[in-house]
């Protein structure tokens, strides 16, 4: 717990340093962040939170999702519309739901989700949707999709644009942002850098894989996305191919722009996506723990938030606040006490 006129250094400026850093001015701190990279990179193998999707999908992740995190999930998918607003800028933010089809041989895989979905909740949001119930939410979906499950309450965000709009925020409210500043060391109380070493009352680690040398368990698990232009396909939200090998999802943004985490099997959703053209490909690492769910590690003068898995977008805006709550008050809120681990 630090007082009000303490210094918080932020190692990190992925969505979730960028998050904690917002969540920390809201307490009244003003951080220090130190970020490796460049502002605003226009590459998305920059590092995994410019690689991602930006899919929310509390349900439908279900599937991938070590212990706790759900809870995670579904409280920082009602946080996203706020943050959003108050950071203002240009960010595309839409909840609009997401749908999950199959080809009638797959409905098994359907069938899994949905059991998968049952078994955590007790009442989900969920509708199973058939022939051309399914057409009804996605008219440019082939005919072929006729088995589909669709989760109203899901959402996705541009993750580029949030992180753009989020640093425009940190610094227009009095964070100090230091780019192309590589942390060699972070320590209880200190950050050395090229500059020096820099001293704070408590310095908070977000620097995904960045921190392997320092949380051993950390692994990453790799991802691959391509980015897409296919002007004769429209999609309204993101769509996934339930399929027992070549299991994709397409999230798509505005003019026709989409991302999606597998080529293989993407023209049976629309044949347009034969004409699409390949903006960006790009292979990142994803920072998980071996039970696939985050942790905040902490001691005196340090706190180490990290194993964000294939949720960073889904689960950052809670895991933020947790970190931010904890490094200004000390406060562990209730229901996520075994989020937090003391480091040795
Ligand atoms: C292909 C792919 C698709 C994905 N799709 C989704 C999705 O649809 N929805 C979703 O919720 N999640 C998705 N994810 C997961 C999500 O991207 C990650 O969980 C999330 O980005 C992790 O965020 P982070 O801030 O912890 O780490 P990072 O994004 O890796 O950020 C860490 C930052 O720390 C910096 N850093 C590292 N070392 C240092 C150092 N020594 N000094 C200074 N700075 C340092 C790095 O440069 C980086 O900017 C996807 C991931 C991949 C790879």
């Amino acid at each position: 717990m630090v007082d009000a006129n303490a210094r918080v250094g932020v190692v990190g400026a992925g969505i979730l340093g960028k998050l904690v850093s917002f969540f920390l001015l809201e307490a009244g701190l003003k951080p220090t962040v130190f970020e490796e990279g460049p502002e605003n990179p226009k590459n998305s193998s920059f590092s995994a939170s410019y690689a991602a999707a930006g899919m929310i999908a509390p349900y439908c992740e279900l599937e991938n999702r070590g212990a706790n995190v759900t809870k995670l999930g579904f409280d920082s998918l009602e946080m996203w519309p706020s943050i959003v607003k108050r950071v203002g800028g240009n960010v595309f933010f839409q909840r609009e739901g997401s749908l999950v089809v199959a080809h009638s041989q797959d409905k098994n895989e359907l069938q899994r989700l949905r059991r998968t979905v049952e078994s955590f909740i007790a009442k989900p949001e969920m509708r199973v949707v058939r022939g051309d119930e399914i057409r009804e939410y996605e008219p440019d979906l082939d005919p072929k999709m006729t088995e589909g499950l669709f989760f109203p309450l899901e959402g996705q965000i541009d993750g580029a644009e949030i992180l753009a709009a989020l640093g425009a925020h940190l610094r227009a409210n009095g964070a100090t942002l230091n780019f192309n500043a590589k942390a060699h060391k972070v320590e209880a109380g200190k950050i050395t850098t090229d500059s020096g070493v820099h001293g704070f009352d408590c310095v908070v680690d977000c620097r995904g894989m960045g921190a392997k040398a320092d949380l051993k368990n950390l692994r990453g698990v790799r991802g691959e996305i391509l980015r897409l232009h296919a002007q004769d396909v429209s999609l309204k939200r993101p769509v996934r191919l339930m399929h027992p090998r070549y299991p994709i999802y397409v999230v798509p943004r505005p003019n026709h722009r989409g991302a999606l985490e597998l080529l293989s099997a993407l023209y049976t959703l629309n044949t347009g996506f034969s004409e699409a053209r390949i903006t960006e490909a790009a292979v990142q690492l994803r920072p998980a723990f071996l039970d696939n769910a985050p942790r905040i590690f902490h001691k005196k003068g340090l706190c180490r938030a990290n194993g964000l898995f294939r949720h960073g977008y889904l689960s950052s805006p809670k895991l933020a606040a947790l970190t931010a709550a904890f490094v200004s008050e000390g406060r562990i809120e209730k229901g996520y006490e075994s989020l937090f681990e003391q480091e040795k």
